[in-house]
Parts: structure tokens; C-alpha cells; sequence
């Protein structure tokens, strides 16, 4: 006895089971990404068409593109003379006039058009010969179906994208017979309350009007996606997206850490000790968000959001010496050797006159010293610990862990959380990120955690001076970089490195090296780093650059994540087009690191595409990375801002980044709100979050 099939059923019906669609076509559909009927029904079309308009034959003109309904007088497939190659023709008429529609190669059209059928047709309206009007290769629709509506013409026309060899046309029949087989009574995941204040449609009706729009729907707002029924679904994978998010933090809040932290005066105290400066309103509002969350009992799960040189380090160091003095130790993480033992320098030198030791641990400590520090962080002699990534993944072991730090600069994904607590730890996490984050972006990537920025740079800072300049003018910018070292100023010279052709570019980059050194500049030196050198190689070059010895740097982009060197004040960034804008602003922040005028030059190849022009130009403009990365994610989309796949960016079905923002804004807030007042249980709440990381393929961000 066979069940009707619940709705869910039917939406995960596989696609070879629907009319026509055998293992060819549903590989190829696969393939695209469409596998089951629900896939289909939530991929929106590409565009749309007003086919609506039927026009009389007589009032056609060449070049138009039209719909008309008309009488098959007579058809048949013609030979052409060149061989194999044939021609299906019918003659149609509508009262007004007659004209011929043209197939060319469909010979497979003999078996569907027959004298006498009512049709509709819409194409281009060709002259054929000196007086009469032809349609080439219309799409077409024979009326006499029993579907009663036509679907391909005659009405605003949904338009897919062509998947192998599935034809749009094809995807059209496929998404009318989906429809046809669920029910009307879709169960949805708004709940209604949300779905009436935001003056939604129902499910199913959302999505027949999104494929099958109603004869006066707007074309303008549907093909930018902005009809109601179109803005609901969007909306709907938004807020099942950020459910999913607050349950993931709920589950992360029902968590403990070791003990919450007690603030008094005398800690106060203890962290103005260390202080070498004023903070910024913008360091003293971060830092009381990161206190507040601290002295919760769950653990913190927080980013700090900061332009380069705005000075995340120290607010970093504040929260540890408030760990510290609670007698709980902290873990401070760089991405790199050479930025670990940076920030070990930094902070021996600001903790010298406090009573807290501080260790380096790195892949070059040598053994015996190794073993010492390793017991001394076990037995919790050792309050704080600098080290790379690797630290809290390895087997070091704490005596007390209350505080993660981790200095990502621009990586992403980089935290797992999971191997935290695998190891049974559950400290205050707190993420640092040069990379400004759009918003829109930080709600669904980081939507997780909470957020602090750090918007302005410390006072006194200059604004780096940036001129875009074609290859042609090469030589006064080597003039004023002259000026510059003559002034006693360093500077850095940057090389793409385009990994598949790599080795060209390392050529190159040498070479330039080499010029530079030999006929430009002999009476300074010039140094090279690039990624295929051995650590210690680069190291030693960081280093001499550090300490003035080098007044050049060539480097590959390596130096995106390198040191800071304050004196350096001069950037020229070679091909300066083929950079994307965060990656040319993140390298900018190099220079501009002390009181100085600093000076960013970005050298391109004309001619420059459209993009690039835009790149360079907002470049020169503005210093400011959040309006810089929203501006990169508009000329990039979000696929490309973050690079890669993996970096824990979601793969929507129906969202744009970019076009979507309120409605990813709006679906947080009802997601939020729905959240407070419904108080699933926990065990309801793991099945979500289940759910959730498989339909949306995530791996774990924080
Ligand atoms: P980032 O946010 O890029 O990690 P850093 O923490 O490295 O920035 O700070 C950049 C520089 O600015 C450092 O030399 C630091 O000592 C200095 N700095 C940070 N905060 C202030 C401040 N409030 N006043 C003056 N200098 C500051
Ligand atoms: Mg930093």
C-alpha cells in the first residue's frame, strides 16, 4: 500500500525521477549543483523575460525580438545544400498575417509541430529574402497541451542557466513539473508571526511566483530580485543561516571556564603600570567589552576588528595582565615565527617592570631550553606564552589556561575552537584580525562571535600618501625614493606572486633586486626575501632590514604578514593591477608606522581593465580599511574576498553578500528575536546546529 509522500519527501526527490530526465541530464544537472527537487526550486533564474506581449504578425519589424500565437498552416524539414544539414520550417498564421519560423538543425521538431496546431512562438524577427519576415530558432509552445498554461512563452518567462546539456528550456519544464508534484502546503521554516511582519508570501506560493511569475509582476524588481516572493526566500535561507549561528552560540554559553575573572583597583592599577601611552577611545571601548565578557562566567568568544597599526597588541596585553593577575595563564598567538618573536619583543619589553615572566616558544627553541619552559608553563610558573599557532595544538600542557589570544593579521578560519575543547580547555578566546571586515560579512562569517572595533589609528599618525603612476614614470618615482633614503628613510618594494607562474615572477623579482642594487641604487643596499627562501635566510633579511642595515627590501607579497618597521617609509608595489584591494591595503599598512610622511606608490602596466582602475583609484582615495573592504567586496564578491572555500564562508543557495545586506541584517534580528522568545531545549538546539553545518557545509570558524 503506498504512503503519500510528505512534502519533504517530495522536495528530496532526486531529479532522475522526473519526466525526461534520465542518468545523462542528471549528471549534468548534478554537476550544476542540482540534485534533488528542492534544489531546483531554490536556485533562482538567471533573469527573466516579458514574453507576455503578443504581437500581430502584420505589425512585426526585422530586428525586433516578439511573441506571437498563431495557426501551424503547414511544416516540414527541408535539405540545405550543405550536407546533413537540415532545416525545420512551419508556415504560421494569426489572422493579421503570415510569416516562417526557422530551426536550424532540430530535425527532432518534424515529431512535435503538426499542420493545424495553435502555437506560440517568441524569437527574433529576421527579413527572409526582400519582402517577408522570418523567426529564427523561436522558443515555442504547442497550446493544445493539457497544462492548460503555457510556460515557455506568452507571459514573463523564467530564464535558467544552461547546465551541460540541460537547455534553459528544459530546466523551465523541470521546475513547472516540481511544482506540480509538492504540495501547496509546504511546511515552513518562518514562523508565521516572523513571516506576516515582513509581509512575506507563503513558501510555496513564494516559489511559484519566483519561477512562474503572475502576468502583472513587475520586471524591473524581478530580475533584481526584489519581488516579494522572491525577497521571502532569500530571507528564508537568511534566517535559517542565523538560527543555526545563535545556536551555536547558545551551545557555546552553557559552557564553563576555569573561573571567572575578578576585576578590582589593584588590577587597575597593575594594567596602567604597563601602559606606555594613552589609549584611544577606540582601544578603551574595545578593551571594557573584552573585561566585561571576561568576568562572565562562559567563556569568551570575541573578535577584535582593528586596521593595521591600530594598536590591537596592547588592548591584547591589558586583557592577559587581567588573566594573570587572576592567576590564570595566557596564551598569545601569532601566525608566523618571525611575528611571534616580534610580539615576544613587545611584550618582555612592556611586562620588564611587572612581576610576570613571560617565554617565547617556537620551532627553534632548541631542546634542552625547551624542556625547561615547557615544564615551567605546566606548573603555572610561566604566566604568559608567545608562540605560533601551533601552541595550544601541540602537547604543551597548562598548569591553568584562562586566555587565548590569536593574532590571525588577515587568515581566517585559522581558530578551531574544537581542539580547545577537545583538549578539555575552555579558556577566553580572543580572535585578532587586521582585516576589516564588512559587516554584512562579519554577521554571517563571524556571525558567531562577538565583535569589537577598533576604527581610528592612535594620534599623530599620518595618512599614508598614495599615487597610482603607469610603468612609464618608473624613474621619478625611483627619484623621490631617492630623496626618501637620502632622508635616512627605508623602503619596500613588492612583487605579485601569481602562484601559476611563479617561478616567472620570482625571476623577475630577483632581477629587479639585482637592477635595483647594481644600476639604481649602489650606494644602498638592497635585500630580497620571497617564500621559497629557508626561514632562516628570510629571517636574517627581516632582520637586517629591522635594524636599518638594509634600506631596500624586494619582496614577494610574504611581507603582508612581516614585521613592523617603523622607519620604513616608502612602498612601491609592482603591478600594482594585479593586486586585489584588501591585499594592496593590508600591504600599505607596512609604511605609515611612525610620526613620518609615508608614501605609497602603486606602479601599473597599462592599460588597466575597469576593475583595476577602480582598485587603484579607491586606493588613493581613501586610507580607511572598512570602507576599502566594503568597496572590495563590492568589485569582488564575497568568494573572492575571502580567497578560498575552506576559510568557513557558507555556500549559499539563493544569497548575494553584496545585494542581500538588510535582509541578512533583518533575518539576524528575527533569528535573534525568535530565539529569546521560544528558549528551545538544548537537545532540540544540537539537532539544529546538526542540521544546520551539513546544509550549509561549514567547518568550524570559532
Ligand atoms: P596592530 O593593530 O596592527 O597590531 P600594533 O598593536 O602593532 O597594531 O600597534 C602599532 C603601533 O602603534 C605600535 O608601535 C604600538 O606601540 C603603537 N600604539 C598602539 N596604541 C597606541 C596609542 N594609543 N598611542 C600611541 N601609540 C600606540
Ligand atoms: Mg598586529
Amino acid at each position: 500500500m503506498g504512503e503519500i509522500a510528505s512534502a519533504d519527501e517530495v522536495l528530496a526527490t532526486q531529479l532522475q525521477f522526473l519526466k525526461g530526465v534520465g542518468p545523462k541530464r542528471a549528471a549534468d544537472l548534478e554537476r550544476a549543483g542540482l540534485v534533488t527537487i528542492e534544489d531546483l526550486l531554490y536556485r533562482f533564474p538567471i533573469r527573466y523575460e516579458d514574453r507576455s506581449h503578443l504581437q500581430k504578425i502584420a505589425s512585426l519589424r526585422p530586428g525586433q525580438v516578439a511573441s506571437i500565437a498563431g495557426r501551424v498552416l503547414a511544416c516540414g524539414l527541408r535539405s540545405t545544400r550543405r550536407p546533413g544539414f537540415k532545416i525545420f520550417e512551419a508556415a504560421i498564421d494569426d489572422g493579421s498575417g503570415s510569416l516562417r519560423a526557422a530551426w536550424l538543425n532540430q530535425p527532432f521538431l518534424r515529431d512535435v509541430f503538426a499542420r493545424g496546431q495553435d502555437v506560440v512562438l517568441y524569437g527574433p524577427v529576421e527579413m527572409r529574402g526582400s519582402a517577408s519576415l522570418q523567426l529564427t530558432n523561436p522558443q515555442y509552445e504547442i497550446l493544445d497541451d493539457e497544462e492548460g498554461e503555457t510556460i515557455h512563452t506568452g507571459r514573463i518567462v523564467p530564464v535558467y542557466e544552461k547546465s551541460g546539456a540541460v537547455t534553459a528550456k528544459m530546466q523551465r519544464r523541470l521546475v513547472h513539473e516540481a511544482l506540480q508534484r509538492v504540495p501547496a502546503e509546504l511546511p515552513d521554516p518562518i514562523p508565521d508571526d516572523v513571516r506576516l511582519r515582513m509581509n512575506f508570501p507563503a513558501r510555496y506560493a513564494a516559489l511559484l511566483a519566483t519561477h512562474f511569475p503572475p502576468q502583472d509582476a513587475p520586471l524591473d524588481l524581478l530580475n533584481r530580485f526584489a519581488t516579494l516572493a522572491q525577497q521571502r526566500l532569500i530571507f528564508e535561507e537568511a534566517f535559517l543561516f542565523q538560527m543555526g549561528l545563535i545556536a551555536r552560540r547558545r551551545s557555546a554559553a552553557a559552557e564553563r571556564k576555569p573561573k571567572p575573572i575578578l576585576v578590582d583597583d589593584r588590577i587597575r592599577e597593575s594594567a596602567r603600570r604597563v601602559l606606555p601611552f594613552k589609549l584611544t577611545n577606540g582601544q578603551r571601548q574595545a578593551l571594557k567589552e573584552i573585561v566585561e565578557d571576561m568576568q562572565r562566567p562562559q567563556p569568551m568568544n570575541r573578535l577584535l576588528q582593528g586596521d593595521v597599526g591600530a594598536g590591537k597588541t596592547i588592548v591584547a596585553l591589558l586583557a592577559a595582565i587581567v588573566a594573570m593577575e587572576n592567576g590564570l595563564q595566557a596564551a598569545f598567538m601569532a601566525p608566523t615565527e618571525i611575528l611571534a618573536e616580534q610580539h615576544f619583543g613587545n611584550i618582555a619589553r612592556l611586562l620588564q617592570e611587572s612581576r610576570f615572566r613571560v617565554v617565547l616558544l617556537t620551532g627553534s627553541t632548541t631542546t634542552a631550553a625547551r624542556r625547561e619552559q615547557l615544564a615551567d608553563v605546566a606548573s603555572g610558573a610561566v604566566p604568559l606564552i608567545v608562540g605560533t599557532h601551533a601552541l595550544v595544538q601541540g602537547s604543551v600542557q597548562f598548569q591553568q589556561l584562562g586566555l587565548v589570544i590569536i593574532d590571525e593579521q588577515h587568515r581566517f578560519g585559522v581558530l578551531q575552537r574544537a581542539t580547545l575543547r577537545a583538549k578539555g580547555l575552555h579558556p577566553d578566546v580572543l580572535v585578532m584580525t587586521a582585516t576589516p571586515i564588512p559587516r554584512t560579512l562579519a554577521l554571517t562569517v563571524y556571525g558567531d562571535l562577538d565583535v569589537s572595533a577598533i576604527r581610528e589609528l592612535p594620534a599623530g599618525r599620518l595618512a599614508v600618501k598614495t599615487l597610482a603612476k603607469p610603468e612609464s614614470r618608473r624613474d621619478e618615482v625611483y627619484a623621490f625614493l631617492r630623496s626618501q633614503l637620502e632622508a635616512g628613510r627605508q623602503a619596500y618594494v613588492i612583487y605579485p606572486l601569481v602562484e601559476e607562474s611563479a617561478k616567472v615572477d620570482l625571476k623577475a623579482a630577483t632581477e629587479m633586486a639585482d637592477t635595483l642594487q647594481h644600476d639604481v641604487f649602489p650606494e644602498y643596499r638592497v635585500g630580497l626575501v620571497h617564500g621559497r627562501l629557508k626561514a632562516a635566510v628570510k629571517d636574517s633579511a627581516m632582520k637586517a632590514f629591522a635594524a636599518g642595515e638594509i634600506q631596500i627590501l624586494v619582496s614577494t607579497t610574504v611581507v603582508e604578514v612581516g614585521i613592523d618597521v617603523p622607519n620604513a617609509g616608502v612602498m612601491i608595489v609592482e603591478h600594482a593591477e594585479r593586486f586585489g584591494l584588501s591585499q594592496l591595503h593590508q600591504l600599505r599598512g607596512r609604511v605609515g608606522r611612525d610620526r613620518h610622511q609615508s608614501y605609497c606608490f602603486l606602479l601599473y602596466q597599462s592599460p588597466l581593465s575597469d576593475d583595476a582602475r577602480e582598485r587603484l583609484k579607491a586606493m588613493a582615495e581613501t586610507t580607511d580599511g572598512f570602507e576599502l573592504a566594503e568597496k572590495d567586496l563590492e568589485l569582488r564578491g564575497p568568494g573572492d574576498f575571502f580567497g578560498t572555500r575552506q576559510a568557513g564562508v557558507p555556500t549559499f543557495r539563493l544569497i548575494d553578500l553584496v545585494r542581500d545586506r538588510e535582509l541578512l541584517e533583518r533575518a539576524h534580528e528575527e533569528a535573534s528575536r525568535w530565539f529569546d522568545r521560544s528558549l528551545p531545549a538544548p537537545a532540540a538546539v544540537d539537532k539544529m546546529l546538526t542540521n544546520w553545518e551539513q546544509r550549509f557545509k561549514l567547518i568550524e570558524v570559532g
